[in-house]
């Protein structure tokens, strides 16, 4: 527990009145992929915010590599984002004016790399990773599971040390859901990034090393953590 790389501990969050995190406790450890399950309203997605630096909890700690992530401002709490965390949501959300690469390379730009560094490097990932054809494409010309790999693959190009998904394949069929899963794992193994994955598909869970669950805003072990 103690040497795990991401940590939450008795963490409570409430929106106004609604209590979103009820002394939800949580390790995630480097290299793993786990898989944060839970019906619809549970509090998965404000786990994974608070988790990844997006949200601050009313009480409790949350711990990157040591550090008292709720204790940072908001400057360095969006540092830490940029320059570690990686991130895919349930809807790409790809700039819609920009092209698939352009897209690809927005971390890189962002983390100050040059750009036509950035799109050199956008590309390799896109070529590497088979989507080459896609690159020049607006997200208007990709279809929804083409548009998700893209997204995955810009959450992972500035070699994030956690990769934050959220229902990353719940607008998708479960072909296609596959299919970036697929993508996702293996890039995962080769880097070495960690995985947190929300999602309430079973199917999707599958991909993980471990599973949560998450209920009334509280953190339910279901597989062993590894020892060490
Ligand atoms: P899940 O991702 O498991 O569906 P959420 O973490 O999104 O659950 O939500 C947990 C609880 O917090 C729910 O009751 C939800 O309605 C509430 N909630 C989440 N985000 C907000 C928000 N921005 N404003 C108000 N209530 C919210
Ligand atoms: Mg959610």
């Amino acid at each position: 527990m103690t040497n795990a790389l991401l940590q939450a501990h008795d963490v409570h969050l409430s929106f106004g009145t609604t209590p979103a995190l009820r002394g939800a406790g949580i390790a995630v450890h480097e290299g793993e992929i786990l898989a944060v399950m839970g019906p619809s309203g549970s509090g998965k997605s404000t786990l994974l915010h608070c988790l990844a630096g997006i949200l601050v909890p009313d009480r409790g700690e949350i711990l990157f590599d040591g550090r008292r992530v709720d204790r940072l401002g908001e400057t360095a709490r969006s540092s830490l984002r940029r320059d570690t965390f990686g991130f895919v949501f349930q809807f790409g959300q790809l700039v819609p004016e920009l092209s698939a690469e352009e897209n690809v390379a927005l971390p890189l730009l962002l983390a100050g790399v040059r750009r036509t560094k950035a799109l050199t490097e956008a590309r390799a990932w896109l070529d590497r990773l088979g989507l080459g054809d896609l690159g020049r494409r607006t997200s208007g010309e990709l279809s929804g599971g083409q548009a998700q790999r893209v997204a995955l693959v810009r959450g992972l190009v500035a070699r994030p040390r956690v990769l934050f998904a959220d229902e990353p394949t719940g607008a998708l069929d479960s072909l296609t859901g596959e299919q970036v899963m697929d993508l996702m794992v293996t890039v995962a193994r080769d880097e070495g990034t960690t995985i947190v994955l929300v999602t309430h598909e079973p199917r999707v869970a599958a991909y993980a090393d471990r599973e949560v669950v998450v209920r009334d805003g509280k953190v339910l072990a279901l597989t062993a953590e590894p020892v060490g």
